[in-house]
């Protein structure tokens, strides 16, 4: 049987760079599912197809081919054979990706593609509806938030290396949209599930949070008599 560590949350809780360091300790493949509904928005745009239309994005979903590959330097997205990994990082398309993950026929279009790889795989999934949804058995889950000034305040810093023009009231006020719609939406909110731990980042370092949630996967998992190559 394998091993599924589920991690929910809102944009910019650190989900993603927690959940990599996380995989690497345990030797899990780290599945990074806001990463497919960001290639479908991508998808989407590029083909100029009209996001606020359901039915239009729903007709698209037919000619995409969107896969991915798991490397030595992490999880890899392909719309094709493009590896889009890198261009789903714009602030357009998170915007986008918001938008077509309301839509009930997105979230069709992936569910087999989550649920396939942690069926066979030992993994930690981070998204927005991985303890509620796609892995309701997971053995571990967590929720992991943090207030989203201080969510804006991380992505400002790490923006304002590369962006001049990086504006933290604007980042503030994309994150609370995002917040905003991601719970608001009738399929598959953002949610904590009922058996989810729930972390508040607010005022933890990385190396903290990591620490916090290794021990409790650690004590879950002796508890259930599971195996772990890293936890002895
Ligand atoms: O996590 P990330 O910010 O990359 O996700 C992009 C968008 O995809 C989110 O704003 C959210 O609306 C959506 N998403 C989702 N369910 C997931 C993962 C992401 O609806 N499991």
């Amino acid at each position: 049987m394998s091993i599924n560590i589920a991690i929910d949350g809102p944009s910019g809780a650190g989900k993603s760079s927690i959940s990599k360091e996380l995989a690497q300790k345990l030797a899990f493949i780290y599945v990074d599912t806001g990463a497919l509904y960001r290639a479908v928005a991508l998808y989407m745009v590029q083909n100029n197809v009209d996001i606020q239309n359901p039915d239009d994005v729903e007709k698209n979903l037919e000619s995409l081919k969107l896969s991915f590959k798991h490397t030595e330097q992490g999880q890899r997205v392909f719309v094709g054979e493009q590896d889009v990994s890198d261009s789903i990082r714009t602030n357009e398309v998170s915007m986008a990706a918001s938008k077509v993950s309301g839509y009930p026929a997105v979230r069709e279009f992936l569910l087999s593609l989550q649920k396939n790889i942690a069926q066979e795989n030992d993994v930690i999934m981070d998204g927005r509806d991985i303890g509620t949804v796609i892995l309701p058995d997971a053995q571990v889950k967590i929720f992991l938030t943090a207030s989203a000034q201080e969510r804006a305040r991380r992505r400002f810093e790490e923006l304002k290396a590369t962006d001049p023009n990086a504006d933290y009231d604007e980042i503030l006020r994309l994150i609370e949209k995002r917040d905003y719609d991601d719970i608001h939406r009738d399929v598959s909110p953002l949610k904590k599930a009922q058996d989810a731990i729930e972390i508040d980042s607010t005022n933890l370092s990385k190396g903290q949070v990591v620490d916090a949630i290794y021990q409790i996967v650690d004590e879950k998992t002796k508890k259930k008599n599971l195996h772990m190559k890293s936890i002895s």
